[in-house]
């Protein structure tokens, strides 16, 4: 059925199908758990992990009589996250219960933020490579209570539920339909992920469902959206369909991809596009229908009563204001003017709040390039061979550092840097020591190496006629050189005389 749309150019973020071409219009509500030791409305524990129903309050269970009591600290989260995503931040929010039936939601509704929420427009810039960034406008960020687990797959006969999730607070990320192809939308996802991870507001793990996304996606004509754009009519833009529930970026690409051909496909034999809920499946490589909007839940929304509206002061948002990190674009910018990187290497840097801090360390009365070099070639990539984070670094900041300061002062050369940095990784140490201790010096005394230089030159005098008939030749010299003096000439000092020397 859609074979016959033949390519996609990320570029040009077009599909081209049968009767012409087609453009992507993508929005996500993502859900980010709060960063939080107890729930929304309860003090039991958030653990993840824990032994099944055991961080279970009355009022998450739904005893009757119990009442829920809001999480300050959940609020300062969702207002932290507000403010990172530079949104309007609303004094007055209320919630509402979400009315449905389910065995893993023991109140029978769930108490979320439809009207009112505590936070409004917002932006993110989501970077498309280095130098590109595209706005991303975000709606809203309402809370709300997550629901507890189902297992269906622990015994034949019967299903088991489990309720530690359920009340545990959840951040509602609503962008704009502002997205415009798979790529961009995984680079939604990460940028928001990195963003909640400097605040501090969402820890991002995927795999435990800490963030999921539903992913809404429509195709519509050229022209169709600079139309919606200039309007914000959205009676210009395709109808879409909600893909469920993705944790991983590379499910949600796939997945909009296939949607966007299946839509296109059917529109182009004359088919319709029905408003309605669907799942991936990672397994074949497609979304299949769960519910269409006939069978949309009525969910009957209406005012918690158990709960008064959520009125904040602008001081106390002022407070959380006061203590909001550096955030990931600003943190590049700097790294660019300060340090002099490239934005490809400042973007690789701060990827990490506790990345960007340990080069910083690194760099700091150093060179700022060569730093950068040592932190992601050598570091970074010695890190990920053996899968560890930052934090778990065999090797101190104040040591790297240590190893520099031998190359920038002439003392070791780039190729004993290299050794000496595996001594440490696997010994620990300090690195002057050990240089001094190993012998690890290379010899800068032009004198010393002059003598070497000659030697090689009187003993090769076939060697030096094709040097001087091609000066390209003449780094065999230096390697001999380097090669007698046991690595420990420095190389520049070597070239310097060998040129000299053969007179070329
Ligand atoms: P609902 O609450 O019914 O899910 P919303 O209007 O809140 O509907 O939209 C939910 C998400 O769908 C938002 O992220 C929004 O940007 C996105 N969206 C709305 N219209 C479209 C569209 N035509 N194509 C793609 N995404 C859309
Ligand atoms: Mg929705």
């Amino acid at each position: 059925m859609l074979d016959h749309l033949a390519f996609r150019d990320p570029e040009a973020k077009v599909i081209h199908g049968a009767t012409g071409p087609w453009e992507l219009v993508i929005g996500l509500e993502v859900h980010a758990q709060v960063a939080s030791n107890a729930k929304l409305f309860s003090g039991a524990s958030t653990l993840f992990g824990a032994e099944p129903n055991s961080n279970v309050a009355f009022v998450d269970a739904a005893m009757p009589g119990m009442l829920p009591v809001i999480n300050e600290f959940c609020v300062a989260q969702a207002v932290r996250t507000g403010l990172g995503l530079k949104a309007e931040i609303n004094l007055r929010s209320a919630f509402d219960r979400k009315n449905y039936f389910y065995p893993d939601l023991p109140q029978g509704y769930q108490i979320s933020q439809l009207y009112h929420p505590i936070v409004g427009e917002g932006e993110i810039f989501v970077d498309m490579g280095p130098g590109v960034a595209r706005r991303v406008r975000v709606e809203r960020i309402h809370l709300e209570q997550d629901a507890g687990k189902s297992i269906h797959d622990m015994d034949p006969n019967m299903s088991f539920v489990d309720l530690n999730r359920t009340g545990v607070a959840l951040m509602e990320i609503v962008s704009r339909p502002d997205i415009r192809g798979p790529e961009e939308a995984a680079a939604y996802v990460a940028k928001l992920r990195q963003i909640l991870r400097y605040l501090g507001t969402c820890d991002g793990n995927m795999q435990n469902g800490n963030l999921r996304a539903d992913v809404n996606v429509s195709v519509c004509r050229p022209g169709d959206y600079e139309r919606y754009q200039a309007t914000q009519d959205f009676s210009h833009l395709g109808t879409r369909c909600e893909i469920k529930n993705m944790n991983s970026m590379r499910f949600i690409q796939q997945a909009i991809e296939y949607e966007a051909r299946r839509q296109i496909a059917l529109l182009e034999d004359g088919g319709k596009v029905v408003q309605e809920t669907r799942l991936y499946d990672p397994d074949k490589g497609e979304t299949r229908s769960m519910r269409s909007k006939e069978e949309a839940h009525d969910y009957r929304y209406f005012p918690c009563p158990d709960l008064l509206p959520l009125e904040i002061e602008q001081t106390w948002v002022d407070g959380i204001a006061a203590t909001m990190p550096e955030l990931p674009d600003a943190k590049v910018a700097r790294f660019v003017r300060d340090w002099g990187l490239s934005e490809y290497d400042a973007a690789v840097l701060t990827a990490e709040a506790e990345n960007a801090a340990f080069f910083e360390a690194v760099a700091t009365r150093r060179d700022g390039k060569m730093a950068a070099n040592w932190v992601i070639n050598e570091l970074f990539g010695r890190l990920n061979k053996q899968g560890l984070g930052i934090a778990a670094s065999p090797i101190s900041a104040a040591q790297l550092g240590g190893v520099l300061d031998l190359i920038s002062s002439g003392e070791i050369s780039g190729k004993m840097a290299k050794d000496l940095f595996e001594i440490v990784w696997t010994t620990g140490g300090d690195p002057a020591a050990i240089a001094a201790e190993r012998g690890m010096k290379q010899v800068t005394d032009s004198g010393e190496i002059e003598k070497v230089v000659d030697a090689m030159i009187a003993a090769n005098p076939a060697q030096v006629e094709k040097a001087r008939a091609n000066p390209k030749l003449a780094g065999w010299f230096t390697g001999q050189v380097l090669k007698a003096t046991g690595g420990k000439a420095n190389p520049a000092t070597v070239t310097a005389l060998v040129t000299q020397k053969l007179g070329l």
